[in-house]
Formats: structure tokens, sequence, C-alpha cells
């Protein structure tokens, strides 16, 4: 036996499926140098517009100077640092909760979690299209693993008749290639109704939702009853990076004691978290980027309709608009890069199997102007490809 990669690589070339890694030469934002082509992006998470603030950089730049850069060690040893657990604290401060726990990235934060929180003989049952790192963390589990119909608290319920010993209803927030949000409320009346515990990974929705930028959980109303288990991650809206667990004192001291991601890894550069703080007190106090990026999803939707494109049940920032083939969607991304603008054809397996989309992100730092230039270009990209249905939706 051997490894043949080449054939590997040949079939999913074959399968329109190859990925490559377009380079970045500029800081993110809406202008941006791409493969040393200058073009106006529709596809990065930093939805408030803050990772490369002037503000924000002088805080890590003073954060270096003061506290150097590595982190050193892990948490437990004495990667522990002042700015570590300022930033806890202001996180727990966002998100009304007692405690609040760093991971190094939120991938780490999801699989620290729910495996800190069961093994076998329990259970974790995930929305089907929950992001590839909670169920990669379900599996990891070795709890027994199930998933439920997409955002259906119903289906959950009929899961959770089976549950055995400790159980964890597990679901995104805002879903990362959709754009909808989690039915919180019904799927939490649900998993409540059986003693389960609802975890929620509010990747998309800190900063662009809730009156503070305190994410779906804000938006909802909803209570530590309600979702014990809440994750944020830092490298989207907060633009920066890592993550956050968010909940009880018992909850954080265990996840500190068991989960393994937390716990065999450096802690972040110190700096880093200077830089988060700065950039968290910006998402809760400057409130017209909230405003200014919910006015341009309405002139995006709006725009979109009127061209006839299909669109999805978002009124986040995440806006796909739903292709079907995945070689027509990487034609799209390709025709409308060609007119200077770049978005990101995503195809299976990150969506299901004919459900390949160009998937459209706005940010505070985007202008009207910006919108428009993209919504032309849609426009005249669709009209030369032929119709605008998708294909199989
Ligand atoms: C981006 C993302 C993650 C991973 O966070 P990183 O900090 O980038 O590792 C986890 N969950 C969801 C829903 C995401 O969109």
């Amino acid at each position: 036996m051997s490894f043949d990669l080449a054939a590997r690589l040949a079939a999913r070339r074959a399968e329109h499926l190859y990925r490559q890694r377009p380079l970045l030469d500029s800081p993110q934002g809406p202008d941006v140098v791409v493969d040393g082509q200058p073009l106006l992006a529709f596809c990065n998470n930093d939805y408030l517009g803050l990772a490369n603030h002037p503000q924000v950089i002088e805080a890590w730049r003073a954060g270096a100077s003061r506290w150097g850069v590595g982190g050193g060690a892990s948490h437990l040893v004495v990667g522990h640092a002042t700015p570590h657990h300022e930033l806890e604290e202001a996180l727990a401060d966002l998100t009304g909760r007692p405690r609040a726990l760093l991971f190094t990235t939120g991938y780490m934060a999801n699989l620290g979690a729910v495996t800190g929180l069961v093994g076998q003989g329990d259970t974790v049952l995930e929305d089907r299209l929950n992001h590839a790192s909670l169920l990669d963390a379900g599996l990891l589990s070795g709890a027994r693993f199930n998933r439920y119909l997409h955002n259906d608290a119903d289906s959950l319920a009929k899961r959770l008749e089976k549950a055995t010993g400790n159980t964890l209803v597990v679901t995104d927030g805002v879903f990362s290639m959709d754009g909808d949000l989690a039915d919180l409320p019904a799927l939490a009346r649900a998993t409540k109704a059986k003693g389960a515990w609802l975890m929620v990974d509010d990747a998309h929705g800190f900063g662009p939702l809730g009156a503070h930028g305190g994410g779906i959980v804000e938006h909802f109303g909803l209570s530590q009853e309600d979702v014990p288990v809440l994750v944020g991650t830092l490298g989207k809206a907060f633009g920066t990076a890592g993550a956050f667990v968010a909940g009880s004192d018992a909850l954080i001291e265990s996840l500190i004691q068991f989960a393994r991601p937390y716990i065999y890894t450096t802690s972040q550069p110190p700096a880093l978290a200077c830089a988060t703080l700065k950039s968290l007190e910006l998402l809760r106090t400057e409130h017209w980027r909230r405003e200014h990026l919910n006015a341009l999803i309405r002139q995006f939707r709006q725009g979109a309709e009127q061209i006839g494109l299909a669109l999805m049940d978002s009124f986040t920032p995440i806006q796909p608009i739903l292709i079907g083939d995945s070689a027509k969607a990487m034609r799209l991304s390709q025709m409308l890069r060609e007119r200077g603008l770049m978005v990101t054809a995503i195809r299976p397996p990150t969506v299901p199997a004919g459900s390949a989309r160009l998937r459209v992100t706005l940010t505070a730092a985007h202008s009207e102007a910006q919108v428009q230039l993209l919504l032309n270009a849609l426009e005249e990209c669709f009209r030369l490809l032929g119709a605008t249905e998708p294909d199989h939706a």
C-alpha cells in the first residue's frame, strides 16, 4: 500500500472541488491586494471593520512593549498573564455571564468545551449544518453523536427522547455558510425540558447582533439557564484572534480541569489580548458600526431581489447567493474577479452537495457605493451566464 496522493488530488480537481489559497498582500478590508491584483472584497468576516483599526493596532503595539510577544507557557503553568485575565473579565461582562475562559482559536474552544463536558456514555446532538469544528468536537468526545434536521426543534426533541447520560445540544448561533439564525428560544425550550444543556457557538453573532454586540443571546434576550455554554470567537467581528467560552463558575472551572485543548497549549500572546480589549470596547460602544452594517445589508438585499438573485433567509452580514452547481459558482466568482471584485465560491464538502454558493459578506468598512458596485457586477455576470435560478436548490 502507498499513498496515491496524485490520484486523490486529480479526483478533487475533476469534481471542481480543488482548493487554492489566494495570497493576500494587504491588510484586511474592503480594498485588498490579492495575487498581485487590487480587488474590492466581499468575503472576510471582519464584520465591524476592526481588523485594521488604528486604535486596535496601537493597543497591540503598547501591549507588546509592556508584555513582550510570546505567551511563553500554557495557562496552567505560567502563561496566564494579566491581559488574558482582564480580557476574560471583559468578555464575562459582555455576555452577562459570571466567567469567561480564553482559548487560542475557536476551533479549540469548541473541541475543548464539548470534550470537557461529555464523554463515553453521554450524548451530543448537533444541527446538521453546524460548523466543522463542532462536528469534529462531537466525534472526538466519544459520546453518542447524532445530528438533527437544520434548525428543527421537533427533530431535536425526537432525538432527545433517546438520549442517554449527560446530553449536550450544540448549535451555531448564526449559521456560517447560510447566515440564518438558530431558533434559540425553541431549541432552548426543547433542551431544558429534557434536562439537557444547550451550547451555542456564536462566532458570527457577536458584534453584528444584539443592541451592544452581545450576539444572538442578547438578540433573543436569553439567560444562562437557556444557554449554559456560550462560545464566541475573536477572529471575526472582534478583528483579532482567539475565542472564549462563557458560563457559570462551575463550567469554567471544569474546563480548566478537563478541557485538553485548553490545558495542553501555549497561551495566546498577551499583546493580542490587549488588542482585543480595545476592539471589544469599540464593538460595544460604537453603535454606528452596527447601524451602518444593517443599512448595507438592507441595500444589498433590496438590490439583489430586484436582479432576481436567489438569496437566503438571512438578515446578518452573511448574504449567500445560492448557485447549486460547483463549476458554475466557480465561474461566477472568476467573472467577478475579472471585474475587480472578490466574492468566494463555497462548495461541498463545506456546504451540502448541490448547494454551492457565492458567499457575500458585508462589513461596516464597506460604503454604499461599494455595495452598489457589487450589485452592478452581479447583475452583469448573472446576465452573461444566463439564468438566475439555482440549478437544484
Ligand atoms: C470561524 C468559526 C469557528 C472557528 O474559529 P477560529 O477562531 O477561526 O478557529 C468556529 N465556529 C464557527 C461557527 C466559525 O464560523
